[in-house]
Formats: structure tokens, sequence, C-alpha cells
């Protein structure tokens, strides 16, 4: 039974305050969560609202949930949306909501939340996209906002991650002796003064030595202006990018490409997975904003094969795992991922476990969530490290 629980603001790694909620049960124990926030939002993300505001929605909530079976998370999910009304979350925040159905689903679970959907037999451990240079919204030289690897040739989770160090290491000292590195961005990615295409061409290069593939988190909302995609000085339309795209994907074997194409554009999310659906994967994030009604209409489109998962785009755990099961039930990849903004919370890690995700998108900056999948790599029975998705074709 849920004897108390409490909201605290604590900072990300931004140093900007986000929320922790902790929450007791009546054996003693106490189980919290906190919760990051993303730089480049999607629109239809739900409503992060500031402390002051949650902390009136809060006192009704703490009221409701004393009491409460902590077995019982999604009925404090059901309630949680219910109590909000909204279809963003704007009432009560999706910062608030999520961090109280985090601590109450380790309620549920007794602090092992990757047993959450009772996937304890044989768990797959997810390979990780990694972010190593960025761009965009985030801080670097590129319109593009990630350029991702995924070290693939790997059996666990810490050679996985040892080899993903090495990578992004090798990439720091490389630009540094170009003479074109400029620093770390807010997800510990290299920022460079090489564009879009001298980064995919050198990125490329170190692909053949390291064996690596290469994804690339275009963020395309961030640099569409209406009318076209924007490059510096140049704009060019949804065509001619859709042309750029596709002849690089093919000359540089792009195997991830996530966001190519604006938020509103299923249209031409649908021709890039025509084209290049069975041998990479398309990823929608600000596209579906882990939103149920917006994946049906991607699934009507044939928008993508795969999917970024991040729970604070919709504040429950339950709606999470909606999205998931009919993610998953298409054939679409889960991808969840960290924000650019995280805390020291690693729920993600044991969130992918639950949900049975093959890639995990992070930064070199999240060692919580890494070190949680060592951890767990040595407590999980059964466990095994994921294959590659799409890596028979
Ligand atoms: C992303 O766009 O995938 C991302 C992690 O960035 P943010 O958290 O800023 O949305
Ligand atoms: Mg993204």
């Amino acid at each position: 039974m849920i004897r108390d629980l409490r909201v605290y603001t604590v900072l990300n790694s931004m140093l900007k305050p986000t929320i922790k909620v902790k929450l007791w049960t009546d054996d003693g124990r106490c189980y919290s969560a906190s919760v990051p926030s993303g730089t480049s939002t999607g629109m239809r993300e739900a409503k992060e609202l500031p402390i002051n505001k949650v902390r009136k929605a809060f006192n009704v909530i703490r009221k409701n949930m004393i009491t409460l079976d902590e077995e019982d998370w999604v009925n404090a999910d059901i309630f949680l949306k219910e109590m909000d009304s909204t279809d963003d979350f704007s009432k009560i925040g999706g910062n608030l909501s999520l961090a109280i159905s985090i601590a109450f689903a380790r309620a549920a679970t007794k602090g092992e939340l990757w047993k959450l959907t009772g996937r304890n037999l044989r768990a797959d451990f997810p390979l990780p996209v990694c972010n190593v240079i960025g761009g965009g919204s985030h801080g670097g030289g590129t319109a593009w906002q990630e350029f991702l690897i995924i070290p693939h040739r790997t059996y666990s989770p810490m050679e996985a991650t040892k080899t993903a160090i090495e990578i992004w290491a090798t990439i720091g000292e490389e630009l540094a002796k170009k003479g074109v590195l400029l620093g770390k961005n807010r997800e510990g990615a290299w920022m460079s003064k090489l564009d879009e295409f001298e980064t995919l061409h050198f990125l490329a290069e170190l692909a053949e030595d390291w064996k690596f593939r290469i994804g690339i988190d275009f963020a395309a909302s961030s640099f569409w202006d209406g009318k076209g995609y924007k490059y510096g000085d140049k704009v060019y339309s949804p065509d001619q990018h859709l042309d750029i795209i596709t002849q690089l994907a093919q000359q540089y074997k792009i195997y991830y490409m996530e966001d190519p194409f604006h938020e509103d554009d299923f249209f031409y999310h649908s021709k890039l997975t025509k084209e290049f659906g069975k041998r990479a994967l398309v990823v929608g994030d600000d596209l579906y904003t882990t939103n149920l009604e917006r994946l049906k209409l991607g699934l009507k489109a044939k928008a993508t094969n795969a999917i970024i998962i991040k729970p604070n785009q919709i504040g429950t755990v339950h709606q999470t795992m909606g999205v998931a099961k009919l993610a998953k039930a298409n054939s679409q990849v889960l991808v969840p991922s960290h924000r650019s903004q995280e805390t020291y919370d690693d729920w993600l890690s044991e969130l992918c476990l639950a949900l049975g995700a093959p890639l995990i998108k992070i930064g070199m900056a999240d060692i919580p969530k890494l070190n949680k999948l060592l951890v767990l790599w040595n407590e999980v029975p059964d466990a095994r490290m994921s294959k590659l998705p799409l890596s028979s074709l």
C-alpha cells in the first residue's frame, strides 16, 4: 500500500530544474524517479510545467494515491490521465505525471522495473545507438542534430559500451588532428567545423575500420522553414531533400535515419521507407511523440519502420507501453531514447528490457544508464544481446 509521496525540485544535466518524486510503501520501502527534458521537442509532446504550477495538482494527487495498492500501477496511470483531463497533460504536467508513474511502477516491481511486463525469463539487451557528433539545437556545426554510431558486432553491454567509447574518443582525436574540433555539446557529442556532408564522409571512413553502423537524427523540423529545408543560406524543397538523403544513404550505407522530414510530413517519410525500409531504419521521433494516435496515422501511411520511445513525450508508463505494443505488433523497431537534458536516473535502461527493445538511443554523458545495463547483465537470468534489426537482409 502507498503510504506517502512527495515531490522535489532537482537539477538536470543542463543545471535546469526538473522534478523528482519519492514514494513510500507501507513495508517501509522508498521508490523514486526523476524525469528529463528535451531541447528539440516535438510540438505534440506532453507539456512540461514548472514546479510551482504542479504543486497544487500534486496535493490532490497525493491524497488520492495514499492507500492505493502499489501493484495497481496501471490504474494509478489511468487516474493521472483522468485527473489531468487534457490531451497533453497541460494541467498537471507530463513531467509530474511521469515522475509519479515511474516511481509507482518501481514500487509495483519492488525496484526491478525491468520485470514490469513479466519478461523476466529471457531478457534481450539493447544495442546502443550513440550520439558522437552533434549539431542543430544541441550545439555543433551541422543543421542535422546527431551523428550516431551502432557498434553492432558486440556481444555484451560492456563490449558495446567500451567499443562506443573507443570510437567516440577516436573521433575526437581525429577531429582535433584535422583542426576542426570545437568542443563537446550537451549530450557529450563532439562539435566540429565540418558540414553535414563532410561529417558523414569522415564517419564513413572510420566505420570501415571499426565496423559500426551509421545513423543520423536529422531532427528535420528544426531546419524546416515551412517551405523547404534550410542549410545555411541554401533552401531545399522536400523533393530535393529526399534526393539528397537517398543519394547519401546509398553512398554511405546509412543504417538509421531519424526524423529525416519535418514532424507533419508522413508522405515523404513513407517515400523514404518505401525505398530503404528493408535495409535501413526510418525512425519517427518528433513525427510520433510516443503518441498512439500519431502512430496510427504513421502506420496507415507506412511512414516508418521504427519508432523512438520517449516516455516524457506522453506522460505515463502505461501509455508508453500501449504505444510500444501497437508499434511492435506492426513490426516497428522500438528505440527507447534518452533526452538531451538528462538526470542521473536510470529507468530508461530497465524500460528497454521490459519492452524487449533491440536498441537504446543514448549519449556518452548518460553514464548511469550505461552502468545500469552493465549491472543488469550480471543479474538478469538468461541475458543475451539483441541482434541488429534487419541484419539478416
Ligand atoms: C532527439 O531529438 O532524439 C533528442 C534526444 O533530443 P531532445 O531530447 O532535445 O528532443
Ligand atoms: Mg530525435
